[in-house]
């Protein structure tokens, strides 16, 4: 089945709510196999509202909407579904009989604006909400000569959510569609552009349904998203898992991992494997790079601590890099960071040790030592190496990149036995 999304709400028209209920039924619908080919938004207002059904409807098999079932006046989406099937709202006894038993049962009498929510139109598949008053609905109709299927929803996500699962089910037997099985696996890799990425899976990318290849870039990283799509899951997997072998052959280790693993999970499993540790000194940063470590569960096998050192006076006391060396050569130097990862292994006592020390900006940098200018050095009992980066973007862009990058190359280092 192809689906679109119909989010119904003035609220949304005036940016006054994020639409989360299009982002969550994507997601479920893609999930069990649906197709989504659109996302519409439409103020609460009859007239619209019918035609948004009839346009999405002469498109595709269902429409998914959610909104405006509420008991106000405001609430259209009934009257509004009601003039697009052409069939009267009639009052609903179960539902009339649910709602005024969920307001008496918290000392409230039924109105006749909860009446509102009863009055459904004929002939649809009503879902009570356990959570609240108006029911989720399903309705069939011919519309051009085809049989289409209508599902509406509540609007707070708290409603709509547990109604999504017994209405989608229902919608799928009923449209004669064995569901599914919807593998996505995202791939992440380091240290390239977008375009370069591309251009090395090229086959990949114009994969077409039941399997595609989607590229993103993000902050410091791109991912490549497998959806594979099966009646069968194992065969959903199966596909998946063929895609990601390729993708691994062919970068190596700038893949550092897949769906939730992240640079620094990545890294945390290495050195847990060579049952080693790592300690940390870091000054442009400010304990970034400890940070993302530490959002790591059980990081403490293997992360020792660091040192913040962001003065000259705490990298030379607490981490002895000599005066002079600081004077010579500046604190962003290459010669720096060699000695702060020198030391903070040996002041930690750890296997391995990492040192960050630039110019993170937007003030402070100079012709020969631009602001993003980054030093990163890694220790290990056998070398010491040291990296120059050059990030852009801002003060924050730049710390949390080079957080990142110092994590990556520990990771790539440790691949090739550092
Ligand atoms: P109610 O009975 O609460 O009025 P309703 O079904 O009439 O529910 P709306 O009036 O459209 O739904 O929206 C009520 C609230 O639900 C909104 O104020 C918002 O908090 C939430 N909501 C509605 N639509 C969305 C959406 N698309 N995404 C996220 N939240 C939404
Ligand atoms: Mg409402």
């Amino acid at each position: 089945v192809k689906a679109e999304i119909l989010s119904i709400g003035t609220e949304l028209l005036l940016g006054s709510i994020l639409n989360t209920n299009a982002r969550f039924l994507s997601q479920k619908l893609a999930e069990s196999g649906v197709d989504v080919y659109r996302q519409t938004s439409v103020g609460d207002n009859v007239g619209r509202i019918a035609e948004a059904f009839a346009e999405a409807l002469r498109r595709s098999d269902a429409v998914v909407a959610s909104g405006g079932l509420g008991p106000t006046k405001d609430d259209v989406t009934l009257e509004g579904l009601a003039r697009f099937l052409g069939r009267p709202l009639a009052v609903h006894q179960p539902t009339w009989r649910h709602i005024k038993q969920r307001l008496e049962s918290r000392g409230y009498k039924m109105t006749s604006l909860s009446g509102r929510q009863c009055r459904l139109p004929v002939g649809a598949i009503v879902f009570p909400n356990p959570v609240g008053t108006a029911p989720a609905l399903l309705c069939e109709t011919v519309f051009e000569g085809r049989k289409k299927w209508i599902a509406v929803f509540p609007g707070p996500p708290q409603e709509l959510e547990p109604l999504f699962k017994p209405v989608l089910t229902t919608l799928l037997r009923r449209a004669n569609v064995r569901p599914e099985h919807f593998i996505k696996r995202t791939i992440r890799i380091s240290g390239l552009l977008e375009i370069d990425v591309a251009r090395k899976v090229p086959d990949l990318l114009k994969s077409r349904p039941p399997l595609t290849v989607g590229i993103y870039a993000k902050p410091g990283e791109v991912e490549l998203a497998v959806m594979s799509k099966h009646v069968s899951r194992a065969k959903a997997l199966a596909a998946a898992d063929r895609v990601e072998k390729t993708v691994r052959r062919r970068f190596g280790a700038d893949v550092y991992g897949v769906d939730n693993e992240t640079v620094a999970s990545a890294l945390g499993a290495l050195l847990r494997k060579k049952k080693s540790t790592l300690s940390i000194a870091e000054s442009c940063t400010g304990g970034l790079a400890s940070d993302l470590l530490s959002d790591v569960s059980g990081s403490s096998d293997y992360f020792a601590g660091s040192l913040v050192a962001y003065s000259n006076r705490i990298k030379e006391d607490l981490l002895g890099v000599a005066e002079e060396v600081l004077k010579k050569h500046g604190t962003v130097s290459p010669q720096t960071a060699w000695l702060m990862a020198k030391n903070v292994r040996q002041v930690f006592g750890t296997g391995y040790g990492i040192a960050i020390t630039g110019i993170a900006g937007p003030s402070g940098g100079s012709v020969k030592k631009p602001v993003g200018l980054v030093y990163i050095a890694l220790s290990s009992p056998r070398k010491i190496t040291v990296h120059e980066n050059r990030f852009y973007g801002t003060r924050a862009e730049i710390k949390s990149r080079a957080a990142r990058m110092a994590l990556d190359l520990l990771r790539r280092a440790l691949l090739k036995n550092f």
